[in-house]
């Protein structure tokens, strides 16, 4: 039996106004009070970290953010560095997130760049790594995640890395209502689980906790949280309504 607590995190993508984000956390702070043994937090667009993060006090729901550029301060127009990030209220942030490697150009390198500066500003980051579905019928798969693993974990520490959140999300089943089964989800999380036993070693391969994301719903939560090596979810869509969000966290218990 795992020791891990299970971590459920709502991805909210570029999604709502700063009322309706405000509204969502009111009523999801209201549903989720009494689930304590489940980490739970919600990633809202980085302009609404600051308010939802004070909305949310003394709740127990973090706030994440999706996206940092890796450089520290200085003359970057337009971007947001984590420590600026950090300091308005956020606790973990999303590296790899298939969104921005698909349109934004966050290649392996870049990503592992992001970690470095997550973990510097003292934020927690939630990796996210998947398969395209042309990899995945290619045969490709275990490939791809090791080249993804391998580049966006180089030199990070077996300190850091077990202070780390996985998120395998397959390209495949994000926004697409089309799920991974069970046994998919399974064979990947638990191939993830020896690669790090192989690389680092099995303490901090068992401390780091591995979320399944794509398409998960308050209908499927229950029956994915229950297979071994699966320690939460990274919810987009149906994180955008407290109710179904907070039916997927009361799956995973
Ligand atoms: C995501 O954005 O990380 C995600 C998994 O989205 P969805 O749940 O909508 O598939």
């Amino acid at each position: 039996m795992s020791e891990r607590r299970k971590f459920i995190a709502g991805n909210w993508k570029m999604n709502t106004t700063l009322p309706e984000a405000l509204e969502l956390v009111t009523e999801l702070k209201r549903l989720v009070s009494r689930f304590r043994s489940v980490d739970i937090a919600v990633i809202p667009p980085a302009l609404f970290v600051e308010p939802v993060h004070r909305r949310l006090e003394d709740s127990n729901v973090a706030v994440g953010v999706q996206n940092i550029l890796q450089s520290g301060f200085g003359a970057f127009t337009g971007e947001l560095s984590a420590d600026m990030l950090k300091s308005v209220g956020a606790t973990y942030c999303l590296a790899g997130h298939s969104e921005r490697r698909q349109f934004y150009g966050d290649t392996n390198e870049i990503v592992n760049g992001k970690i470095k500066a997550i973990l510097n500003a003292g934020i927690l980051p939630i990796f996210c790594i998947g398969e395209t579905l042309e990899q995945r019928e290619s045969g490709q798969t275990f490939h791809v995640l090791g080249e993804q693993m391998r580049a966006g974990l180089e030199d990070i520490s077996t300190e850091q890395l077990s202070t780390m959140v996985l998120a395998y999300e397959p390209v495949w089943a994000i926004g697409t209502g089309r799920t991974a089964s069970p046994e998919q989800v399974g064979e990947v999380h638990s191939w993830l689980r020896n690669w790090m036993v192989e690389n680092y070693d099995a303490d901090t391969a068992n401390a780091v906790r591995i979320q399944y994301g794509g398409s998960v719903k308050a209908e499927n939560a229950s029956e994915l949280m229950s297979v071994p090596n699966v320690d939460g979810a990274l919810v987009g869509g149906a994180s955008l309504k407290a109710q179904s969000f907070a039916e997927i966290i009361k799956g995973s218990l």
